[in-house]
């Protein structure tokens, strides 16, 4: 019988009501792959791969003593335009907060023990271990053990998203959400950071909470500002988090986006390209840029496209793999194959190039790209 093979945390009597989604749809979204199993780390765990109802995708569930539900974070819609996008969607205030540029980690306590997932659900061992190192956590979650900590994982030792940041340097973790578990109820804007600062705990830059009409105008000021030092931009919040937040990302965030997409042209250009492009058009319109800012902008676009991708035809052709080199920090080569084999389970490419003072050098390959530009360098037909 199909039924057998039901993870038995699937059925458990209370999952419905706790999920708000049926029995029924529970199963059939087993069978249709949208619920699977989570079997890693001794857990008794089922994860969401899509949104399901009211659930989000990368919503984890875990058995135990007692069933914790740890909701994916909400997905966050962009403005293109910001000054009819806010008066649109926002009432009064719109608090600004500075979007980093890393990765979405979720950390929660399951039955003593931290965990950390990473968007689509995954408990990823790097980031439980640095989580669990860079901040101190203990306290938080034995006086708030229902709560989940959001945040993004930056800087320069980072296997997911490496950027630089001054005051981060090699990896740090800034947090710009507290939700509570099950109902993913999320705090104000000062409730969180007042609990943060309670506990010695960093958030996200507030760059300022602004009325509604005044705040377009101060948030280009402001994105303009983050551009020019490399920093991504800005999500903009209902300061009592009952509206959805926005995003909204600076020139040189989309450059970066672009030159790291057409370096892998034939694996991630085609996803990344077109939604980067049209960014930019909208935002040069709203900036209402003076002729040299206009081309500024224009040549960091067809820069950040043109280069990248000239480079990765030269390493190819000279006998190099198209891949990239994630640097992480292990204590042993165990650490790092550990890491390597979840990169396998994300269906990513993978293998150790070496370990050294502390630090493990994991390959990227990325083969479409690798396999076409050898094929056009050889002839081939596009
Ligand atoms: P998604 O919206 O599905 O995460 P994405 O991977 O394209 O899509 P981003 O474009 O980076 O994500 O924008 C959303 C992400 O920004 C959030 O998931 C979160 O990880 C990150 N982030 C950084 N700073 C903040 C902040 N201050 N508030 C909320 N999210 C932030
Ligand atoms: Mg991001």
């Amino acid at each position: 019988m199909r039924k057998e093979n039901i993870p038995p945390l699937l059925t458990h009597e209370k999952l419905p009501k706790l999920l708000n989604i049926s029995s029924q749809k529970l199963e059939e979204s087993y069978w249709k792959g949208i619920i699977k199993n989570y079997q890693k780390h001794d857990l008794e765990a089922i994860q969401f791969k899509k949104d399901l109802g009211p659930v989000e995708s990368g919503t984890m569930v875990i058995g135990g003593e007692t069933i914790h539900i740890i909701r994916g974070f909400p997905k966050i819609r962009r403005a293109l335009l910001l000054q009819p996008a806010l008066n649109k969607h926002f009432s009064k205030e719109v608090a600004v907060e500075e979007k980093m540029n890393g990765y979405n980690v979720r950390i929660a306590q399951i039955d003593q023990q931290i965990i950390a997932l990473t968007r689509g659900g995954y408990i990823c061992p790097y980031t439980t271990r640095k989580a669990t190192e860079i901040l101190d956590l203990d306290d938080f979650f034995q006086n708030n053990p229902e709560m989940v900590i959001c945040g993004e994982m930056v800087g320069t030792l980072n296997p997911y998203v490496s950027h630089y940041y001054p005051e981060v340097g090699k990896l740090g973790f800034r947090i710009f959400d507290l939700r509570e578990k099950q109902s993913n109820t999320p705090l104000t804007v000062m409730d969180k950071r007042k609990l943060l600062k309670e506990y010695g705990l960093e958030p996200v830059h507030l760059m300022g909470i602004f009325p509604v009409d005044e705040a377009p105008e101060k948030i280009m000021g402001i994105v303009r500002d983050l551009g020019v030092n490399n920093r991504e931009g800005v999500v903009m919040k209902d300061p009592m988090m009952q509206l959805e937040p926005l995003k909204y990302t600076s020139s040189q965030a989309q450059a970066l986006e672009l030159e790291y997409a057409l370096s892998y042209p034939f694996d991630l250009a085609q996803a990344f390209l077109f939604s980067r492009i049209i960014r930019e058009g909208f935002q040069a319109y709203e900036m209402a840029e003076s002729t040299d800012e206009l081309s500024e902008r224009a040549f960091r676009m067809g820069e950040s496209i043109l280069y990248p991708m000239l480079e990765t035809i030269k390493r190819v052709e000279k006998g190099e793999v198209a891949a990239e080199d994630l640097v992480i920090e292990v204590g042993n080569e165990n650490e790092a194959e550990e890491f390597i084999r979840h990169l396998r389970d994300l269906k990513v490419m993978a293998k150790l190039v070496e370990i050294k003072d502390g630090k493990a050098v994991i390959r990227r390959i990325h083969q479409s790209t690798n396999d076409r530009v050898k094929n056009y360098l050889h002839g081939g037909l596009y």
